[in-house]
């Protein structure tokens, strides 16, 4: 039975529904009032799926609304489940140094289907976790379609849900339907769902050289909240700036539907197409020099300056402000690291713009994923603002969880925002700070990273007690991280009345 318990907890492949040893076998009706009423999750991505699965494997009926193939998405090519529009890697697998490893680790522990079947369907690829995509979405799909409480129901979901319809996760993604995005959209306001994000780069603050940066708000303004110094300032000399501009005109860039479709909105032009105006053009708009004195060489007036803004609570991560961009990744971080003070720049989110319906989930979700203005809709994967196929999945997960408990009266902690999961949570629903300027760049979907983690109290130390520095220390910081979210995982799971055997089994490790 122990053993058949860690393989569960492990997505062990021979196994076909994870934590099914885990799982109390079924609620007796009467025993929970609104039990036997069914939870509606709209979209059967990873998130929907994920989320159906949760639902349905603590006792509660679902109804699972999957559009495709009916209705196709435009990038979707079938009609299975939990399909993978490009890339077949759900990422990293390593859960000692990399964040993504660490949620991998995490929804194991936790039944996760989607990381079950992606374990049963692996293909060599390194540390990364890849799987065989058809015959991955294939199992997704005959696991949901074989749970005796799960409906799966080939409709889309047209408007907002009927109102007899008390207990909804909304899980459909990047390419939500039309009709359904801007129902919510009449819920949420014109300017908290977005069709399109302009991503600006976000960097790791610890790998930003203060020699040569400083802190300093623009014309020392404090603002509401600030303190006068909120900024991250990177001079530029005039050669600097010119050979900069010079690097962003020729930089590869990715076709982007958006081009073809949509006319960018003058707040979020992406910075190549600002230098293709005029060679001065970025010097009067995101990086211009004014209000701001270098106190590394105060006499001298840098001919630009790029400002980075606090991204998230913690402070451990600030986004380049201004710096959309289309560049493909290998040119952006080339041309982004002759910034002075970014040569080493670690990069937490990559810039770029595409189709993608979001919530500005900070604002318009609680911290139990549900709609403020109607608590009925609870949100999951991409549309809240994760990114990613794992990401999305993980809040499937939690929000499965979350409507589960619900329904059975039971409460339910958020899990410690020092694991992955809850940091991810914590970042969508509230970590991150909102943006003190006027402007469309403030939330924007992120993937899991260390920087969402709170820092680490103990001190870093090396063998023999010597004090760590540089890359040492980045990785010891990482491995901290990664104890303490094991560790944290395990005392919250232990106290979740029905994984006991789970707790004990990751903390044994
Ligand atoms: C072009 C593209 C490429 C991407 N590449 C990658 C990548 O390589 N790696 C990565 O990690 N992430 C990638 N992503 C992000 C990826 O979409 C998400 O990570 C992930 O698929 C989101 O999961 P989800 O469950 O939130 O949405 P999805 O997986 O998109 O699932 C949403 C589901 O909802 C259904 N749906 C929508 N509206 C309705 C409705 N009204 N009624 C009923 N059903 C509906 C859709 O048919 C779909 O099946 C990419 C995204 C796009 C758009």
């Amino acid at each position: 039975m122990r053993a058949l318990r860690r393989a569960a907890l492990h997505g062990d492949a021979a196994l076909p529904y994870p934590g099914t040893m885990l799982q109390p076998p079924d609620h007796p009706s009467g025993q929970a009032p609104g039990a036997s009423r069914p939870v509606h999750v709209i979209g059967g991505g990873l998130a929907g799926s994920e989320a159906a699965w949760q639902v349905a494997q603590r006792g509660v009926p679902v109804v699972l609304h999957e559009m495709r193939p009916i209705r196709p998405t435009g990038v979707h090519r079938g009609g299975d489940l939990a399909e993978l529009v490009c890339s077949n890697s759900l990422r990293s697998d390593d859960a000692e140094t990399n964040a993504v490893g660490v949620i991998h680790r995490e929804m194991r522990a936790m039944g996760s289907l989607i990381l079950a079947q992606a374990d049963a369907h692996q293909v060599p690829a390194g540390g990364a976790l890849a799987v065989d995509r058809d015959g991955f979405s294939a199992a997704v799909t005959a696991a949901i379609a074989a749970h005796p409480r799960i409906t799966l129901s080939r409709e889309e979901v047209i408007g907002l849900p009927p109102v007899g319809w008390d207990s909804v996760i909304v899980a459909t993604g990047p390419l939500t339907a039309p009709a359904l995005a801007e129902a919510l959209r009449g819920l949420t306001g014109e300017d908290d769902l977005a069709f399109f994000d302009a991503i600006a780069p976000v960097v790791h603050r610890d790998s930003i050289d203060m020699s040569k940066a400083w802190l300093q708000s623009r014309y020392d303004k404090a603002g509401p909240g600030g303190s006068g110094a909120d900024y991250i300032n990177c001079p530029l000399s005039r050669e600097q700036y010119e050979h900069f501009v010079d690097a962003l005109l020729a930089a590869e860039c990715v076709a982007s539907e958006h081009d073809a479709a949509t006319p960018y909105f003058n707040g979020c032009l992406p910075i190549e197409v600002m230098a293709e105006r005029g060679g001065d053009t970025l010097r009067y708009g995101p990086m211009k020099p004014v209000g701001l004195t270098n106190p590394h060489d105060p006499t001298v007036k840098p001919r630009a300056v790029v400002q980075l803004r606090q991204d998230n609570a913690l402070g451990t991560l600030f986004n380049m402000v201004g710096f959309q961009t289309k560049m493909k990744h290998g040119a952006q971080m080339a041309v982004l690291r002759t910034i002075p003070g970014l040569e080493n720049a670690s990069f937490a989110r990559l810039g770029g713009i595409h189709r993608n319906t979001f919530l500005n989930s900070p604002k318009v979700l609680d911290e139990r994923l549900r709609l403020r203005a109607e608590p009925r809709l609870r949100f999951a994967g991409q549309i809240t603002g994760c990114e990613g196929y794992v990401e999305s999945a993980a809040i499937g997960l939690i929000a499965g969880r979350l409507a589960a408990a619900e329904r059975l009266g039971e409460d339910f902690a958020m899990p410690p925002w020092t694991t992955a999961v809850g940091a991810l949570i914590n970042h969508v629903t509230g970590g991150h700070v909102a943006t003190l300027d006027a402007g469309p760049a403030s939330f924007q979907p992120m993937n899991v990273n260390f920087g969402l983690f709170p820092p680490i109290d103990e001190p870093l130390i090396g063998e023999g007690g010597k004090r760590l520095r540089g890359p040492e220390k980045g990785v010891a910081r990482k491995r901290a991280m990664s104890r303490r979210a094991q560790r944290d995982l395990a005392g919250w799971l232990s106290m979740q009345a029905e994984l006991p055997t789970a707790a004990a089994s990751i903390a044994a490790e």
